[in-house]
């Protein structure tokens, strides 16, 4: 499952930001998961809950926020959120385009396409 070998890097990261501080317990762990990782929040979630016991982080509770698909177009200077489409009838999952949506030229991805860490609430010691 390529949510857990994600969340395992995650995990990892976060733990070893912690190990700067006295930390007596995690409260609050924030992700974004940019559209264009593939990443499923519900597996992520999952994939913390199993990894995080007896360890730290358990306990803790986990955050998810998705990140838009951002595209910048070097022909005619646009940059903002990529058009998408719906990937089926039944679904609210939509698939970005990749093309400028205002002159169509390949475009470069600005936002999206990463899953990263946004905060770690944590309580210290005293
Ligand atoms: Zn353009």
């Amino acid at each position: 499952m390529h949510e857990v070998s994600a969340m395992a890097d995650l995990m990892a990261a976060i733990k070893d930001e912690l190990k700067r501080y006295e930390v007596v317990s995690v409260k609050k762990v924030t992700l974004t998961i940019g559209k264009l990782t593939n990443l499923g929040a519900e597996q992520m979630e999952f994939a913390y809950e199993i990894m995080s016991r007896d360890s730290i982080l358990e306990g803790s509770e986990l955050v998810i926020e998705e990140e838009d698909v951002e595209i910048g177009c070097a022909e005619c200077g646009y940059e903002g959120p990529a058009e998408s489409f719906a990937a089926g009838e039944d679904t609210d999952c939509r698939i970005p385009i990749l093309s400028c949506p205002e002159c169509r030229s390949a475009v470069t991805v600005t936002a999206g396409m990463t899953c990263r860490v946004r905060s770690v609430e944590i309580e210290e010691a005293d």
